[in-house]
């Protein structure tokens, strides 16, 4: 049976190496020689700062404050003191080691704890409810203290908090796992796609090795991390590189898994999280319009008369726990689907193509339920006219899909790529523009925007050509007739006057412009002729928001 001091050796050793594949390599000699499955479970998850698979709805329920009260009983030493050891040591878990080491200098007995053990406690835990769990909890969580050596104090604390600071990340444990039971790193991390369950895994590896692997599918009501979808650069080179080119709205709302089998529905949010009990109404239409067996995937979004409603309305429903049905009235919801990942049997393999024709098949639609259109084109003028439909229609902008490709759960990929126009819109002088060609020669079709500097200097930025009606130009081009200051064969300068407000889809560094910025995909959004340009937004501005690119990239 493994201790709990032997799982913290491995711990303080992997914290001392830099190496990933040193890493890999000690975690891999280690799990070769764990006899026990349960052990060797334990071992993966805790390494992972995991108690339960991500999925799983079990959770200690532990915060802060009841650690600190545990190490209060179990140590004698109170929240301020230790809270001054964190400040110090910047870590909970160095201080709980600090603490316990202190007092286990009196303490005489002291009980070998194990993997297992941890395992009953935290079950224990994790299944407490109600009145009097929390002082329950504590006393649990102090007896493991009292248990506990300086150096186990450390790691219990992190893996309470879900934070070991091992730097031991998903692809190390893949390739750990791969390297100790001589299985290819890609067939365990399909297995891991399939349960979401590194343990289970590992288990099944030393047990069966590369054909039990193989044989981990899809399970009805265990969660499958969702595909992502990548940024297309351009139509155009979206065009290009996928021969078969599948044309969907990018919804403005949340993302759903929808589990339907033996006779229960189970909903997932893209975080994994159980939301089935806050989606009354859309578990009711799902389980009398939809085939049994099944495993789908779409949006949710809230629709008020037809048009899409903020999706952060959506995610209020998500979070509610009670008062539903009142809810239910006040954000009523939609569901498109547009995959389906389980037929009576996993269909992750099969091309998009043929998952849509089961998908169709698997739904009926209605006025709360509907399968994604999806229009099959390469040609470019066709997808922005389905992308303005979509922005127009309320939503983000499109999908672009690889008819012939898998699924590929959790990976962001060239399959799926995606195309909108984003939020933070920007208000900009109109600087100059361009007549039209062909059948729009007698319209000012495009616009060259700017925004300013702290001295009022027009600084541009790009041009706008998509998002205007040909009504919007007819009156544009009346209006900036007298604003022309210069012209040259169909380039036209304009008197800085009118600002517009722009959507577009991401801001670039660019030398092209004299602000060194860019916007890409520039939709024109409307006039903003309660605005002067000394209003119109400043360099700094469009420099923030280029920062802020990437942190909102870091979320996804
Ligand atoms: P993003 O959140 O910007 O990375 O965009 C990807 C997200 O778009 C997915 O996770 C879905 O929630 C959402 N989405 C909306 N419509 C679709 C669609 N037709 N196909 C796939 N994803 C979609």
């Amino acid at each position: 049976m493994l201790t709990f001091a032997e799982f913290t050796e491995l711990c303080k050793s992997l914290e001392h190496i830099s190496s990933t594949l040193e890493k890999t390599a000690r975690i891999a000699s280690f799990i070769k020689n764990i006899e026990s499955d349960d052990d060797l479970y334990n071992t993966i998850l805790f390494l992972s700062g995991r108690i339960y698979p991500e999925w799983s709805e079990r959770d200690l329920g532990v915060g802060i404050g009841l650690i600190y009260e545990a190490l209060r009983m179990s140590t004698g030493v109170d929240r301020r003191e230790i809270e001054n050891l964190v400040r110090e040591k910047g870590d909970l878990g160095l201080s709980a080691e600090e603490v316990v080491r202190k007092k286990k200098q009196t303490s005489l007995f002291q009980e070998e704890l194990t993997l297992k053990k941890l395992r009953e406690v935290f079950d224990e835990m994790s299944d407490l409810s109600g009145e009097g769990s929390q002082k329950r909890k504590t006393i649990l969580l102090s007896e493991l203290y009292i248990s506990c050596s300086p150096i186990e104090a450390r790691y219990l604390t992190r893996l309470i908090l879900k934070e070991m600071r091992l730097g031991v990340g998903e692809g190390i444990v893949r390739d750990a796992i791969a390297r100790a039971f001589g299985i290819d790193g890609e067939i365990v991390e399909r297995a891991y796609m399939v349960t979401n369950d590194y343990g289970k895994v590992a288990v099944s590896a030393k047990n069966g090795g590369r054909d039990a692997l193989l044989r981990l599918k899809i399970t009805p009501h265990i969660p499958v991390k969702m595909m992502l979808a990548q940024v297309a650069e351009s139509i155009e080179e979206a065009v290009r590189d996928i021969r078969h080119l599948g044309v969907e709205w990018k919804f403005d709302g949340t993302r759903v898994q929808v589990h339907y089998s033996d006779g229960r529905v189970t909903i997932y949010s893209r975080r994994l999280e159980n939301v089935t009990n806050a989606l009354p109404e859309i578990v009711r239409e799902i389980k009398s319009n939809v085939k049994e067996g099944v495993i789908l995937d779409g949006e949710i979004i809230a629709v008020r008369d037809g048009k899409p409603m903020p999706f952060q309305h959506v995610l209020r429903r998500f979070r509610r726990k009670h008062g539903i049905s009142a809810m239910v009235e006040k954000i009523p919801l939609m569901v498109y689907f547009y995959d389906i990942i389980y037929d009576d049997e996993e269909i992750i393999d099969l091309p998009l193509m043929e998952r849509r024709k089961r998908l169709t098949k698997a739904v009926r639609e209605g006025e709360m339920i509907k399968v994604a259109q999806q229009r099959i084109t390469g040609d470019p003028e066709e997808i922005r006219r389905i992308f303005d439909d979509a922005v127009n229609a309320g939503h983000e902008g499109v999908m672009l899909k690889n008819l012939d490709s898998r699924y590929i759960p959790g990976k962001r990929g060239k399959n799926w790529l995606k195309l909108k126009a984003t939020m933070e819109t920007l208000d900009l002088v109109v600087v100059g523009g361009e007549w039209g060609e062909g059948k729009r020669s007698n319209l000012i079709s495009s616009f060259e925007l700017a925004c300013i500097d702290e001295y009022g200097n027009m600084l541009k930025v790009g041009k706008v050509a998509t998002g205007f009606t040909d009504e919007d130009l007819e009156e544009l081009t009346e209006l900036f007739k007298p604003e022309i200051e210069a012209q040259e064969g169909k380039k036209i300068i304009f008197h800085p006057r009118y600002v517009f407000e722009v959507a577009y889809q991401e801001i670039q560094k660019s030398p092209k412009y004299e602000s060194g910025y860019a916007l890409r995909f520039p939709r024109f959004i409307r006039l903003r002729d309660d605005k002067s340009v000394e209003e119109a937004d400043t360099i700094e501005r469009v420099a923030r928001l280029y920062e802020m690119q990437f942190r909102s990239k870091k979320h996804q």
